[in-house]
Parts: structure tokens; sequence; C-alpha cells
């Protein structure tokens, strides 16, 4: 059905592709492109062989016109950025210069501040409308499904919803003192930012882990929980109706705690360059290389992940509580594609997120989040692409 130009062939990449290739009848032919291309030609020789031919390329997403001549040589009907979210504005500019629809799975984040905020993307609105192309903002796990799930609750279940929690569970045990389940540089920007919420139309501020509870999780049980800014609290905000309050909740263990601080306190987490033996050096960027990569944490890891939100709201006058969640066990992620569910669970979504707008399910030309589209198809896909979702009807609440 079309041709998906895939950008990145680190953890994340690596699952969407091997599920665009479970998907042959809509990926009939991807590209994948990276910055270091061994690691794409990799992935062309363990997937090559099925129905989705594959080929590879070197670029540089830093740069529009490396961009845009690669682009206007594979003739993609989507480009799928899987790199950083500091690539998201440069992809964007050729896409529009191309007139191809964008997918990616994190907001844009200038290098120099860890900022994350949807302002910069948004912007481009008005020239994607004009140019007839669709921009699918945030099509990971959250943000991604947590878009997907709050639509789908509004479709179905509400007329209003009221206070949404997002709960990110990772009860996976890779066996290190401390690595991160996914790109260091940025897990780290984001886990030890100022916490946020927003309450009443407007954001309020916390200390980084300041609000921590206790959740019982579905098939995991009882963990610690520490409020986090997330990227997908400012859209949602706008585009499900009546909220007052939205969090974002993650878990996370007192060993990660405890490095985590000693890392700051010594300066290690800093993304100010120093000068080192004559060199600029970014302290959390060097942090990232002496890290395991989270590629290598895949054969390690055991347990299992939730990730959903409690919709608290209302269906024809009365209060209803409600809870969509997706559990995905790190093994079986593992066995299935070689990657842990952290990766599995980002991937995954990205490929439902291109397969939509390949398939013309979604088409609505502009700059979107997710929650913006119709929920059913893609959590039909959910289902049918390694995801499934539970629900319940009467959850434990987070006071
Ligand atoms: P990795 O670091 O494993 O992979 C990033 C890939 O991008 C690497 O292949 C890297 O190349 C490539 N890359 C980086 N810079 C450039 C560049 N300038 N030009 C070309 N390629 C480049 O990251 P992950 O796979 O863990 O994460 C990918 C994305 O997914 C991130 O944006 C992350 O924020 C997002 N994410 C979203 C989640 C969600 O639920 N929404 C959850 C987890 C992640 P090289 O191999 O040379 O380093």
């Amino acid at each position: 059905m079309g041709k998906a130009l895939i950008i990145g062939a680190g953890g994340v990449a690596s699952v969407c592709i091997h599920k665009c290739c479970q998907n042959p009848d809509v990926f009939e032919e991807i590209c994948i492109a990276s910055r270091t291309k061994s690691k794409c030609d990799a992935l062309k020789e363990k997937l090559d062989g099925g129905k989705t031919k594959i080929s590879t390329a070197q670029v540089n997403a830093d740069n529009v016109d490396e961009l845009i001549a690669l682009i206007n040589e594979f003739k993609p009907d989507v480009v799928v950025n899987l790199a950083l979210p500091y690539q998201d504005l440069t992809i964007m500019d050729a896409c529009l210069a191309t007139k191809v629809n964008y997918v990616d799975t994190a907001n844009y984040e200038p290098l120099d501040t860890a900022k994350f905020e949807y302002k910069w993307q948004w912007a481009y609105r008005e020239r994607f409308e004009k140019a007839g192309i669709t921009a699918l903002l945030g099509s990971g796990f959250d943000p991604g499904v947590t878009g997907v799930f709050s639509a789908y609750a509004m479709k179905h279940h509400f007329d209003e919803i009221n206070y949404i929690d997002i709960l990110d569970c990772n009860a996976g045990d890779h066996g290190y003192p401390f690595a991160t389940n996914f790109n260091p540089e940025i897990n780290i920007r984001e886990v030890s930012a100022k916490g946020s919420y927003i309450e009443d139309g407007k954001w309020v501020e916390t200390e980084p882990m300041e609000i921590k509870r206790v959740y019982n999780f579905p098939e995991i049980g009882e963990k610690d929980m520490y409020l986090l800014h997330h990227e997908e609290l400012e859209s949602l905000a706008l585009n499900i109706k009546g909220i007052k309050r939205i969090r974002f909740f993650m878990t996370f263990g007192q060993s990660y705690l405890t490095h985590l601080k000693c890392l700051e306190n010594v300066g290690m987490t800093s993304i100010e360059p120093i000068d080192f033996e004559g060199k600029k050096i970014v302290p959390l960027q060097f942090l990232k290389a002496v890290l395991p990569d989270p590629a290598s944490l895949g054969p390690r890891t055991k347990g299992k992940t939730n990730i959903g939100c409690i919709f608290i709201g209302k269906k024809d006058g009365k209060e209803k509580k409600y809870y969509l969640y997706n559990v995905c066990d790190h093994e079986e992620c593992y066995k299935e594609v070689g990657s842990q569910a952290v990766s599995y669970t980002t991937g995954v979504p990205a490929m439902i997120g291109a397969a939509m707008l390949l398939t013309g399910k979604w088409n609505k030309p502009g700059v979107h989040n997710i929650e913006e589209f119709d929920p059913d198809p893609f959590m039909d896909d959910l289902n049918k692409f390694g995801l499934p979702w539970k629900e319940s009807f009467d959850p434990e609440l987070v006071d």
C-alpha cells in the first residue's frame, strides 16, 4: 500500500521496523536511514527475505538538504522519525519541502535546554495544512497510546473527562545497578527536570520527584511512582473536553533514584558544556557513553510494564471511573523482536501511526496530536500487533 522512510536505527526503530515487516500489505517498501549506516544494514540483514522490500541509507537528520535529497530519491509516502527529539524540526522542514507525511514519538527539544513543549512543532500547523500533508505528533506509548486511550475513553465512555492520571510502570529488572531503558540522554533530561501537572487550566510546577504515590498495578503489584512533567499533558488538556486536572506518574526503584541523585550531585547529568582536556564536552553526553546501551538490556530484562490512564468524568450526568492499560512482558518482547518492552511499547505504536496514514484511515492535513484522530482503528491494531489493552470500571484511584 505504501512506502515508509524510517529515520533512526536505535531501540525504538528496530521494533518499528520488525512490526512494519509483520504488516507487509501496508508497508510494501521501507528505507531505514540513520547516522550510522551499519546499524541500518544489520536490521536489513536480520529482516530481509519477507514481503516488505528493505533498503538502507546514511543520513544526518540535522541537515535538511540531506534529508530532502534522500526523500526525493526514495519517494516515501510517510517519514517516521525515530531519531532523537533534536531532529524533529529538520525532518519536518524536509517533509514540508517534499510534501510527505510525518510521524514522530517525541516532541522537539532544543539541545541546549531540556524543555518539553509543543510550541515549536505546532508552529508548523498552517504550512502543513497548506501543503496538504499530515504531521502526526507523538505516536509512541506515552505520548501516543495514552492519547489514543484518552480519545477512546471520550468517544465511548464519557460526555466529559475531568481528571486523567497517566501511570507508567516499568517493573523490569535488567540486573545492572543503573541503566536507562531508552536513550539515556533523553531519559535523564526527562526525569531530572522539574515536575508539573495541569490544574484548572494552569501548569503547577513541583521540584523533581517531589510528589510520590504508591500504586497497586494490575499484574505487577505495588510500586512507588513519582509525578513528572510529560509532553502529552499539554495537548490532552486542550483536546479532551472537560479537563480539570491531568497528571503523569512514572515508577522508579530506590536504587535508580539513589544513583541518579549521586550523578546529579557530582554534575554528571548537566547539559552545560565543560572544558575537558582542551575539548568541550557535555557531561550528560559523556555519561551516556559509559552507561549500558539500552539495546543491550533486551536479553537481560525480566518482568513487565504496565502503562495506562485512569479517567474520571461524567456520563449521562453521573460520575464514572475508567482505567485503560496495557501490560507488556519484557522477555516475550525479546523473544519476538529482540528488544525489551520499553522499545517495544514505543515501536509498535510508531508503526501503527504510520499505517494509519498510509492506509488513509487517518487523513487530516496539518499538524495534529494523536488524540485528534479516530481512536478505533488504532485500538484494533494495538490488539493485532502485540499491545492488547485491558479495561477496568472500578480502578484504584490515585489521591
Ligand atoms: P536510540 O538512541 O536507541 O536511537 C536513536 C537513533 O537515532 C540512533 O540510531 C541514532 O544514530 C539516530 N540518530 C541520532 N541522531 C541522528 C542524526 N542527527 N541523524 C540521523 N540519525 C540520528 O533511541 P531510542 O530508539 O531509545 O529512542 C528513539 C526516539 O523514541 C527518541 O526520540 C525517544 O525520545 C523516543 N521515545 C518515545 C517514547 C514514547 O513512548 N513516546 C518512549 C521511548 C522513546 P546512531 O546509531 O548513530 O547513534
